[in-house]
């Protein structure tokens, strides 16, 4: 082994966990390589996930000018080719632009960059399989940041051109006039709001009794009756038999034996981590049964100088997350003093039509923790600019600790929540009080001028929950 092939961070996946990972260690002085098989860095957030699906999800909305129906009452008809071969040219030039800015990336931080299989052929030798042969590099760390892929269960016959996974549903040539979604998790829900704003019949089921059960359960009705207007089935608690074709359709059983029947079926219910081939068994790195790998709190494996970053550490498995965990992966490995950890609280952005995002406490987490809260809401149909942009279904709810006032929670519903949720977790993350939001001058018409009102009515909530508890305290002894 030569001194060219040593380097002191090898990473294994160009995904956003491997870029960050790369470019941090790079940044502090470290010689890296990123080993990357497929033809361009990005991996599922660039190629088969987080970006493709929110640019069908902008198709879907410009297109069926959805945007627009709460205003003008406007229905527009799809032609469905027409609307498949925008989304594919989109996607494209989504992709491959920002496969452009992971490789700038890694040519401004100085990390090579190999396309290639790569697989662990002892401690710290990598194998690096590409089209012309192999050759081997030495890591004084290893990364894996190989990313997951969607769970195939035995009895889906997925040779069947109708039936899909998360990956292939975006391959499809043609916009079914109906879908079975099997799985109402994040991915799950995500896709059924899409298809049926693209005017798709769609029937989405989940085996559990509610839906994205980690959202406080306000927001998780205010959606389900925006999924209802969207015209999407839901069925909940219902667990599915298999699916099989019948002459045109594909048939899905369930539990309580009814039968469902649609063009096309996709089964969104679990990923598993992308773990095989990678020669970590031999080296003793332990694997769970969902091919993920655990690690510690370091984002070491059980061979300490073995990362793991990403979707194949499993939960939570978000682009958002596997970034901060790559960089906090190589900082603890070589002892930067800059960022040791991944905040303790995550917040979730949710593309459904309409959006939904959160942070912090739910009204249901405080219930199980004890807190004593409040809640205040404030609603987009109230809001001028959601009057204007026709968002007639969005909501801003604030949970607040009655004893602190400090906000705890932010719950927001409708157009752009994924953005206008940050406003709420800086000021829960800085601890600060309901009556920041009550004291700043906000730019109007905003949605975000919706963050006062909902302090507002928290201040209403604060009031007659201090009245009620001096009401219900016990006599003072005299
Ligand atoms: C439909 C869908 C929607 C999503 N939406 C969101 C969202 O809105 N927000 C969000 O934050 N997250 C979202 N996600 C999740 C997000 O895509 C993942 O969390 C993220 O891509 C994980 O990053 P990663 O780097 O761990 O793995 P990946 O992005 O999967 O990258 C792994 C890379 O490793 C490469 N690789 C694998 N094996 C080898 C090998 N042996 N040698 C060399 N290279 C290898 C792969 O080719 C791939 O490029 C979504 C996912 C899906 C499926």
């Amino acid at each position: 082994m030569t001194d060219a092939a040593s380097y002191d961070l090898v990473v294994i996946g160009a995904g956003p966990a491997g870029e960050k990972a790369a470019a941090q260690a790079a940044f502090f002085g470290k010689r890296v390589l990123v080993i990357e098989k497929e033809a361009e860095p990005g991996g599922a957030a660039v190629f088969t996930g987080t970006l493709p699906s929110k640019t069908l999800r902008e198709t879907a909305l410009y297109l069926s000018g959805y945007r627009s129906r709460e205003l003008y009452g406007v229905a527009v008809h799809l032609d469905p080719l027409a609307t498949l071969q925008h989304l594919m040219s989109r996607k494209r030039e989504i992709s491959e632009a920002e496969a452009q800015a992971f490789l700038r990336n890694f040519e401004r931080h100085g990390v090579e960059y190999v396309r290639g299989r790569g697989r662990l052929v002892d401690a710290h030798d990598v194998a690096i399989t590409t089209s012309t042969g192999e050759r081997r590099v030495r890591g004084e760390f290893i990364l894996i940041a190989t990313g997951s892929k969607p769970f195939r269960p035995a009895d889906m016959d997925f040779t069947d051109s109708s039936i899909h996974d998360s990956d292939e549903i975006l391959t499809i040539d043609c916009l079914p006039t109906s879908m079975i979604v099997l799985g109402a998790g994040v991915i799950g829900c995500e896709y059924a709001c899409m298809f049926a704003a693209l005017g798709c019949k769609i029937t989405l089921v989940d085996a559990r009794p509610e839906i994205l059960p980690f959202l406080d359960l306000e927001m998780v009705s205010r959606l389900k009756q925006a999924m209802d207007k969207l015209g999407i089935e839901l069925v909940q608690n219902q667990r599915w038999k298999g699916a099989r074709r019948v002459g045109d359709s594909i048939e899905a059983t369930l539990d309580d034996g009814r039968v469902l029947r649609a063009q096309q079926l996709l089964y969104a219910a679990g990923r598993s981590g992308c773990s095989a081939d990678l020669g970590l068994e031999a080296i003793g790195v332990t694997i769970d049964k969902r091919g993920n790998i655990p690690v510690d709190e370091h984002f070491r494996t059980n061979v300490p100088h073995v990362l793991a970053a990403g979707d194949i550490v499993g939960f939570p498995a978000l682009a958002s997350v596997s970034m901060e965990q790559g960089r906090v992966a190589v900082c603890n490995a070589f002892g930067f003093s800059y960022k040791t950890s991944v905040a303790p609280v995550m917040p979730y952005g949710i593309y459904t039509i309409p959006e939904v995002s959160s942070y912090g406490e739910t009204e249901e987490t405080c219930k199980e923790k004890g807190i004593d809260y409040v809640i205040g809401r404030a609603l987009f149909r109230d809001n001028a600019r959601g009057l204007i942009a026709g968002d007639l279904q969005g909501a801003v709810k604030l949970v607040v600790e009655s004893g602190t006032r400090k906000v705890i929670g932010v719950h927001v519903i409708g157009e752009r929540a994924s953005e206008l949720v940050h406003i709420g977790q800086v000021a829960v993350t800085l601890g600060a009080k309901v009556d920041l939001f009550i004291d700043m001058v906000f730019n109007y018409p905003t949605l975000a001028d919706s963050y006062k009102y909902a302090a507002y009515h928290c201040l209403i909530s604060l009031a007659s929950h201090a009245a009620e508890s001096k009401r219900s305290a016990p006599p003072r002894p005299v």
